[in-house]
């Protein structure tokens, strides 16, 4: 699908109007969490300021119940984006309206504008015309950067999009080309390690996946499940009874098309579902009743690491385990190690979970490829096309 980049727009001297995601988390002081996705922004946002255009910004934030809420305010956001930028950077406490056309107005090229969150108002997500007339009427560009609000046809990402000449952005471009090339040409031998809570969530994925990879490697909580369908007894683990003909099928699918499977041969086991529960390691046939399987197991990870070596292309989706409390955290840490240590392999890491984990653990920079679309990334690598990216390829 060709989309225009913003590398294309005339830009000097006009107001420009971009889509971020700006959907951090906010810490109870009201200040920002984690700024990575603020930072993902930013080249975009430099390069329209150096080529002379007025930049008006606009975001969601959380989930507002279809009015204003002080606690999902951008305007913490703003502060920091002003740090970042190392200038300052306005604030409109509604993202339309009189004050804003205003300010919009008064706005110069090099400057920057922020707009408060655009679900403030319900006509956002409800993709209205009219709601996005106003926003379109605040400038003369509109480029959208938001690619993990892609997945959503709403006001800011859909219906704008004809109101307005208009443009991906930078971040926008790289997660398409990036996430797509996996799907389209992808440097083989590739090697897939789906992980997280639970099939029924990855299986489009998986579908797309299994016509592509060479490899395909099997963790998380959704392992207990194909661990099931093949015989084993898992204890009190999280599984998806209504999967297992599912992941057999999906087993059957990998070994017709020639796929090699890891799936775990030990496992990490606790008591109780608890940060400071009791801990076995144990072969995959030896779960004790009652326990659960929280992390996989040290020779798993060796399995892993061999298989991973042989790749030219690594695609990551789902932690391998409970990372969230450090006991259980040592697959997911050895699978990022694997992909930040070895610069050549391509490596791509997707998911909400998963890319918190890299993060954590102070990777991202040596991932080719962290996305910051958790559902959008999802969404794209099952084959769908994302109502914010159709919407600029039909403008
Ligand atoms: P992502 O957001 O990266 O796509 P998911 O949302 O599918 O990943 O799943 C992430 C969640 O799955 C994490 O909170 C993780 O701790 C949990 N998880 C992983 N392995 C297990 C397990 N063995 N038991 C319970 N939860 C698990
Ligand atoms: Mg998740």
């Amino acid at each position: 699908m060709a989309i225009r980049s913003v590398r294309d727009l005339d830009i000097a001297g006009k107001r420009v109007l971009v889509r971020v995601d700006f959907n951090v988390p906010l810490l109870p002081d009201g200040s920002v969490g984690d700024d990575t996705r603020l930072r993902a922004s930013l080249p975009t946002i430099r390069y329209l300021l150096e080529q002379g255009a007025a930049v008006i910004s606009m975001s969601h934030l959380g989930r507002p119940k279809g009015g204003p809420d002080p606690k999902l305010s951008l305007r913490p956001v703003a502060a920091r984006l002003a740090e970042l930028l190392g200038q300052p950077v306005q604030f409109a406490p509604d993202c339309v309206g009189a004050e804003t056309v205003a300010l919009a107005r008064s706005l110069r090229p090099g400057q920057v504008l922020l707009l408060e969150n655009l679900r403030f108002h319900p006509e956002e997500e409800r993709n209205d015309p009219a709601f996005a007339q106003q926003l379109a009427a605040l400038a003369d560009l509109y480029v959208n950067d938001a690619f993990g609000a892609a997945h959503r046809a709403h006001a800011s990402t859909a219906a704008i999009a004809r109101l307005l000449p208009s443009a991906a952005g930078l971040l926008m471009q790289r997660e398409i080309e990036v996430l797509s090339g996996l799907l389209e040409a992808p440097k083989k031998p590739f090697g897939a390690i789906i992980g997280g809570a639970k099939i029924s969530s990855k299986i489009g994925v998986l579908e797309q996946l299994l016509a592509r990879i060479d490899l395909l490697v099997l963790g998380g909580a959704m392992a207990n499940t194909f661990l099931k369908a093949q015989g084993y007894a898992v204890g009190a683990s999280l599984v998806e009874d209504g999967q297992l003909a599912v992941a057999r099928q999906t087993l059957l699918t990998a070994e017709q098309r020639g796929v090699q499977v890891i799936l775990p041969v030990d496992v990490v086991i606790a008591d109780r579902f608890a940060a400071d529960a009791a801990l076995q390691v144990v072969a995959v046939d030896g779960i004790l009743p009652g326990w659960t399987v929280l992390d996989v197991g040290p020779q798993t990870v060796e399995r892993i690491r061999q298989a991973v070596a042989r790749c030219a292309t690594v695609l990551w989706n789902g932690p391998l385990g409970m990372f969230e409390f450090p006991a259980f955290a040592g697959g997911t840490l050895a699978v990022a190690h694997m992909l930040a240590d070895n610069p050549d392999i391509v490596s791509v890491v997707g998911g909400g979970e998963s890319v918190a984990a890299v993060e954590q653990a102070g990777l991202s920079d040596r991932i080719t490829h962290v996305s910051t679309g958790g559902g959008a990334s999802l969404e794209l690598l099952e084959g769908k096309t994302l109502p914010g990216v159709a919407a600029l390829a039909q403008a």
